[in-house]
């Protein structure tokens, strides 16, 4: 705690200095930013927007872009394979039937015995997985679509989910006094990269971000 004394108003521009170069950043988790991500839109390639509820229900998942008014629901991109994997009642043979990439679940599904021809209904079970894009670097966790702040560093990727994340990493790197915020759990900034921690390399962060920041 630096304490300024009014009765010495010529230490105050020092003291001013020293907490400038203090980070005092929020003793925030990565989790606490992973409620948006900007990515590129995978219509238009520009600036779009992933915000999640970051629960197990994924129902609210969505990507909005500004620019093309693209609108994606993680939820549409569902999917099921329904399968039946069971022996035939009159001939014993095993019926092994999958039905992949359902957007529904299959109630019921009626085959007939490729070996003996008898024909039942039966009730499928269901193997759910999600599809997601193939975007390369860093990506979003919901869609996996290439993050919109990210670029290359001395062969290091850097990047942050939203502005939000950015800026923290910018007011942690531009300073000097990094004191631990606290004690109860390692910070989002403590488990930075050491490419990005490392005081030679601050400058070049610094106006990385700033680039970013201005994209
Ligand atoms: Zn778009
Ligand atoms: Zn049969």
């Amino acid at each position: 705690m630096t304490v300024i004394s009014l009765d010495k108003p010529q230490n105050l521009e020092s003291v001013m200095n020293d907490i400038t170069i203090r980070y005092s950043g929020p003793p925030t988790v990565r989790r606490s930013y992973m409620y948006e991500f900007l990515v590129h839109c995978p219509k238009c390639g520009h600036c779009a927007t992933v915000t999640t509820e970051q629960s197990c229900d994924t129902s609210s998942d969505k990507l909005i872009c500004q620019h093309c008014n693209h609108i994606e629901k993680k939820e549409n991109l569902v999917r099921y394979n329904a399968t039946v994997k069971r022996n035939c009642d009159n001939c014993g043979k095993l019926i092994d039937v999958t039905i992949p990439n359902n957007k529904k679940k299959i109630e019921e599904l009626t085959l007939a015995c490729s070996y003996c021809g008898q024909v039942r209904t039966y009730t499928p079970k269901h193997d759910i997985y999600g599809l997601i894009y193939k975007g390369t670097g860093a990506c979003d966790p919901i869609f996996h679509l290439p993050l919109w702040f990210q670029t290359e560093i001395k062969g290091e990727t850097f990047w942050a989910y939203n502005r939000l994340h950015l800026t923290e990493i910018r007011s942690y790197v531009s300073a000097k006094l990094r004191e631990r915020q606290t004690t109860t759990h390692t910070t989002m900034v403590e488990r930075l990269p050491n490419f990005i921690k490392a005081a030679k390399n601050r400058a070049t962060i610094i106006k990385a971000i700033d680039k970013l920041l201005k994209k």
